[in-house]
């Protein structure tokens, strides 16, 4: 299988302070990669680095197969190729549902209104918020907000969607609605690169997991791997706090 994204040795750091302490790790296209690891252990920066939100100090970061960390890139448009979403739902709160999900296709790739709100539709229709086109994001619940935000990424037919802790400022009783949409980007053959505190969900859904700790990914492997036998000490105890907390 070819690769979707691939990071070597990527280092950033912020005024004096380096978070990303040469990070290497490699997604697979259709693969569902989940980083896992303590509040400050650095999911956040990779996935803005990714995304070149922000620019990294070291290494390189290529999208399939290309270099876009190298001098002179057009961020803009590798940005469009990359879906990300954050924890905050982020929805401009001044246009309906289909607005939101619509204004990029139409601003940034130029498509006919017409064309971009047909396909807005069968998004929103796939997702199950066809019913919500016309309302604007304050009259939805969050877990609805959610969804809209992930539906405008998909808008864009992303090579590549980054989802950082997307349930996490969710009620928990709207969780479940996300984790499904998240299900069915990956049974769709999503490539995804997923920071997320929901375990027992990146268990079931990652191909592979890996473990960040203090900028640095300890441990990757297959989700069996790292949940039922981590080899690193410091592995084991993110995980035994998250047993002891309920949460696995
Ligand atoms: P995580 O998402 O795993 O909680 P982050 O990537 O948000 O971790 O943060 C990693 C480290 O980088 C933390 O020590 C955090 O304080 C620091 N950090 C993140 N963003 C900035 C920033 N814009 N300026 C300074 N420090 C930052
Ligand atoms: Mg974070």
């Amino acid at each position: 299988m070819s690769t979707a994204l691939k990071l070597e040795g990527v280092r950033k750091s912020f005024g004096g302070l380096e978070v990303l302490h040469g990070i290497d790790l490699d997604v697979a296209e259709h693969e569902v990669v989940c980083l896992i690891g303590a509040s400050g252990s650095g999911k956040s920066t990779l996935l803005r680095c990714v995304n070149l939100l922000e620019p990294i100090d070291a290494g390189r970061i290529l999208l399939a197969g290309e270099e876009i960390t190298a001098r002179g890139v057009d961020v803009n448009r590798i940005r469009r190729q990359i879906g990300i979403v954050f924890q905050a739902f982020n929805l401009f709160p001044h246009m309906t549902v289909l607005r939101n999900v619509t204004l990029s296709p139409v601003k940034a790739l130029g498509k006919p209104r017409r064309q971009a709100a047909a396909e807005a539709d069968e998004l929103l229709r796939r997702f199950g918020l066809a019913d919500k086109r016309d309302e604007y994001p304050d009259r939805l619940s969050g877990g609805q907000q959610q969804r809209v935000a992930i539906v405008r990424a998909l808008a864009m037919r992303p090579k590549l969607m980054l989802l950082d802790e997307v349930t996490s400022a969710l009620d928990p009783e709207l969780v479940g609605e996300v984790l499904n949409v998240i299900r069915e980007l990956a049974e769709g053959g999503m490539t995804m690169l997923i920071a997320t505190h929901e375990m027992s969900f990146a268990r079931e859904i990652a191909d592979r997991v890996g473990f960040l700790d203090a900028g640095v990914i300890l441990e990757e492997g297959g989700p069996e791997e790292i949940f039922s036998a981590p080899r690193e000490p410091r592995t084991q105890q993110f995980l035994q706090r998250i047993i002891e907390a309920g949460r696995l």
